[in-house]
C-alpha cells in the first residue's frame, strides 16, 4: 500500500494557495472522512523554499499564531522563492491543545520519519518527510514550553555532523534574534522534525517560546520579529530584517541528563527559583510536599548542573518521573 495522503495545493504552481493535505480517515462516526492538516504556500520567481511547522505540539501557540498571520498577510510580490507554511501539523493535537493527538496517543515529535501505512500522527510525519522536506532548502519548528513547561523565550540549534550544514544552523539561529540560544540535543533523539530536517540537508531553525499552554504578547512578539528575520536572512523575504541581529545572544545547551531535575516522589513540587536564576550542581533545586501525609518531611531534589534555570514545571502536581526543572549550561566553546 502506498501512500493515500494528498494535498489541495499545487507545490510548483506560483502565487498563493491556501488549503490542506488531507489524510482519509475512517474512525466510528466518519465512515469515508478525512484528516485536514493546513497548508499554504506562497510562490514566486526563484529563491530558497522554507518551510514553517506550527502544531508539532497541539499545547504551544506562539508559533501558529505567528504562522497563520503571515499566510494571511503575506503577498507573493513580496516573497523571493517559496514559503510552505504549516501551522497546525498535529492537528487533532493542536484541536484539543494536548501536546500529543487525541486520536492515536502520539507526540509527532516522536515520530519521524513517518509511517505511510501507520497510524494518523505517523501518516502526517510520514507526508511532511517524504514530500515536504525534499522540497525545502530550511525548515524552521515553531515550539514552545506546552502546558506542561514554561521556557525561557530561545532559539533551539539543532546538533548535526555535517560541518557546513552546521554553519547555517548557527547564522540562522543566530539571525533569529531571541534572547538566547540553546543546542538541544533531545539526548540524541533520531525522531525529532528537526532532527530529521537536519538529516534531510535543510537548515534548521528551532524555537521555545515560552509555553505554560498560554499565550504571552512580549514573547509572540520575539516569535514573530525572529520569523521574519529568518526569512530576510535566508533571502526569501524581500527586504530587511526588522532588527539587525546584534548576534550577542548568550550560548547555552543542555548538558544530557544533569540538565534535567526529575520528581522522585508522588506530592506537590515547589521550585525554589525563576527561570533565568543562575544555580549551582549541588544547590537545592525544589521539594516535593506530600500534601495528603503530614507527618512525612518534604522531599529536597538538587540541580545536578551549574547554569541557569531554563525551564519549570507548570502543574504542581508531580510523579516519579516528571521535569521538575531544566537547567541550561553555558555552552564550552564556539558553534561556529
Ligand atoms: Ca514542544
Amino acid at each position: 500500500m502506498s501512500r493515500t495522503a494528498f494535498t489541495t495545493i499545487d507545490f510548483d504552481k506560483p502565487g498563493k494557495q491556501i488549503g490542506f493535505v488531507m489524510i482519509p480517515h475512517s474512525p466510528h462516526d466518519d465512515a469515508w472522512g478525512v484528516t485536514r492538516i493546513p497548508i499554504a504556500v506562497i510562490a514566486n520567481g526563484k529563491g530558497p523554499t522554507v518551510i514553517l511547522e506550527g502544531g508539532n505540539h497541539g499545547d504551544e501557540y506562539e508559533g501558529p499564531i505567528t504562522i497563520c498571520e503571515l499566510i494571511r498577510s503575506l503577498d507573493p510580490g513580496q516573497i523571493e522563492g517559496r514559503l510552505i507554511m504549516m501551522p497546525a501539523n498535529n492537528v487533532h493535537a493542536v484541536m484539543s491543545g494536548t501536546r500529543t493527538s487525541p486520536v492515536d496517543g502520539l507526540n509527532f515529535n516522536r515520530t519521524f520519519p513517518g509511517d505511510a501505512k501507520g497510524t494518523i500522527t505517523q501518516q502526517i510525519s510520514e507526508f511532511v518527510a517524504n514530500e515536504v522536506f525534499p522540497r525545502g532548502d530550511a525548515f524552521l519548528d515553531l515550539h514552545s514550553g506546552g502546558s506542561s513547561l514554561d521556557i525561557l523565550p530561545s532559539t533551539v540549534l539543532e546538533p548535526t555532523d555535517d560541518p557546513e550544514l552546521h554553519k547555517c544552523n548557527v547564522a540562522a539561529v543566530r539571525a533569529f534574534d531571541a534572547p538566547l540560544i540553546v543546542v538541544v540535543s533531545n539526548y540524541g533523539d533520531t525522531r525529532t522534525a528537526t532532527a530529521a530536517a537536519c538529516k534531510a540537508g535543510l537548515t534548521t531553525i528551532g524555537t521555545e517560546m515560552g509555553g505554560g499552554g498560554t499565550v504571552r504578547t512580549e514573547v509572540l512578539e520575539i516569535c514573530r520579529r525572529g520569523v521574519r528575520n529568518v526569512l530576510a536572512h535566508l533571502g526569501v523575504l524581500a527586504g530587511k530584517a526588522v532588527a539587525a541581529p546584534c548576534g550577542k545572544a548568550p550560548l547555552f545547551h543542555l548538558p544530557g541528563a544533569k540538565a534535567f531535575v526529575y520528581a522522585t516522589g508522588d506530592g506537590v513540587f515547589e521550585p525554589f527559583h525563576p527561570n533565568g536564576q543562575s544555580v549551582k550542581a549541588g544547590e537545592p533545586a525544589g521539594r516535593i510536599h506530600y500534601t495528603w501525609d503530614p507527618a512525612r518531611e518534604p522531599e529536597v531534589l538538587h540541580y545536578q548542573a551549574d547554569g541557569i534555570v531554563y525551564g519549570r514545571r507548570q502543574p504542581g502536581r508531580v510523579k516519579p518521573g516528571n521535569c521538575c526543572l531544566v537547567v541550561a549550561a553555558p555552552y564550552e566553546g564556539d558553534i561556529g
